[in-house]
């Protein structure tokens, strides 16, 4: 055997060590006390100073002002730092980069295994950002590889947030994540899956569960070109029996409903249909608004990647869309539609997604309710509020750290010092 042979082999049982140890360390109920300057808790908005977090293999044993310390555990000393849950972001693309916006669409030039190595790499940025949690909607063209992220990570292989995936997503013939101007007698897969009938739909729903969907992903709405310049109409990709058949057809399999839908009767439908979220709905009108309160429908408003960036993206029609986004966010804050913290990243950097908190607090949300969109009512989205969304007994152990006061100064979340996902840390302070 050679010697860089034998070298690879070390190196390989090495890691192989590593990885055992860190399941062992979860497995075996290690014990360690977390000690935090300040503790925020989203679901009261309290916020305790020098409290102890007590955390046991991947669970919260104990947290509070008086969790007392038992002998032998290991201390982690953040008594500089706000310490606060893990954060939920409800609307993500990790095989998604921002170059994939611009040009030719990336089903045309990168490989399903390509875009699957970026997204490991962005795996790891969203999680050291604060994230170890992800709703993920869409591959986007990068078909079941969200399936093999998510795995790849739940099993230790790499690191990265706890993902909730949706594969492929529904869409229609002409409609959202079809590939537009490119010559059609090249055959070039769709971003999505068409479906143009009831019966298309229930048999894709059946396709991605049984390769691993969590969510179901429903475009009822077109996308940003096939908005009416004048009007600002969206485009309605489905009426009510199509949503009604989505989400019958998913509540067999027990999965949800994620609709993308700008406003009009595409987001209506959507809203009657019974889909659990509605993502974007910058176009919404005051009845939109009045059905997710009925409903109980939760919105995800991934309210800064709509700002322009470029001086292409900067038009008449683009302003006047983020004009009307601000002004469904303001409403909908006072009427108590239950929002949640989402921000599509893939379509701009991995890792700084912290910008939407900027947003939702600079239109008017109090940086407390922002934290909690991003932790308990994103548990609840998720039907995770038993495991996940705050730092109590019981709960899974994902907890970040930050410097200075979020609840205040809300850019204080762009600096995550320490991230802990299900009791193992990913990030310590420098
Ligand atoms: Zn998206």
């Amino acid at each position: 055997m050679t010697k860089i042979r034998l070298m690879v082999l070390a190196a390989a049982a090495l890691l192989l060590s590593s990885v055992v140890c860190l399941e062992t360390f979860a497995q075996t109920g290690q014990v360690i006390a977390i000690r935090c300057g300040r503790l925020i808790n989203p679901t009261d908005g309290s916020v305790t100073r020098n409290a102890v977090v007590i955390v046991r293999g991947e669970r919260v044993e104990q947290a509070g002002a008086n969790a007392s310390i038992p002998a032998g555990a290991k201390i982690i000393d953040l008594s500089a730092y706000t310490v606060l849950p893990g954060l939920i972001d409800c609307h993500t693309h990790v095989l998604l980069q921002p170059e994939d916006e611009r040009g030719a669409p990336p089903v045309v030039t990168k490989s399903q295994a390509f875009r699957t190595v970026q997204g490991v790499a962005a795996a790891r940025k969203d999680l050291e950002a604060g994230f170890t949690t992800m709703r993920d909607l869409d591959s986007e063209g990068a078909g079941f590889a969200d399936v093999a992220l998510r795995d790849g990570i739940n099993q230790g292989v790499v690191p990265g947030p706890r993902l909730f995936v949706s594969t492929y997503a529904l869409t229609i013939t002409g409609g959202h994540m079809n590939n537009a101007g490119l010559n059609p007698d090249i055959p070039i897969p769709d971003p999505a899956t068409v479906t143009d009938s009831r019966d298309a739909m229930i048999a894709e729903i059946r396709r991605e569960v049984k390769y691993g969907a969590d969510w179901i992903k429903l475009y009822a709405t077109g996308t940003l070109r096939h908005v009416d310049p004048v009007t600002l109409e969206p485009l309605s990709q489905v009426s009510l029996e199509e949503v009604r058949t989505v989400v019958q057809e998913a509540r067999r399999w027990r999965r949800d409903v994620a609709a993308h839908a700008y406003g009009g009767d595409g987001a209506k439908n959507a809203i009657r249909g019974g889909v659990r979220s509605i993502e974007h709905g910058m176009l919404m009108d005051d009845e939109a608004l009045k059905l997710l309160v009925e409903h109980g429908t939760f919105w995800c408003p991934t309210l800064s990647v709509y700002i322009p960036e470029t001086r292409e993206d900067d038009t008449d029609m683009r302003r006047r869309i983020v004009a009307h986004h601000k002004e469904v966010f303001r409403k909908a804050m006072t009427m108590g539609v239950k929002i949640v913290f989402g921000t599509d990243v893939g379509a701009f950097e991995h890792g700084t997604s912290a910008r939407e908190f900027y947003r939702m607090v600079d239109y008017g949300m109090k940086p407390i309710d922002a934290i909690k969109a991003a932790t308990v009512t994103a548990a609840n989205l998720l039907r995770m509020d038993k495991q996940l969304g705050s730092i109590e007994s019981g709960k899974v152990a994902d907890i970040i750290a930050v410097e200075g006061n979020p609840d205040e100064d809300i850019h204080a979340l762009g600096k995550v010092a320490f991230v802990m996902k299900a009791g193992q840390v990913y990030k310590t302070p420098k």
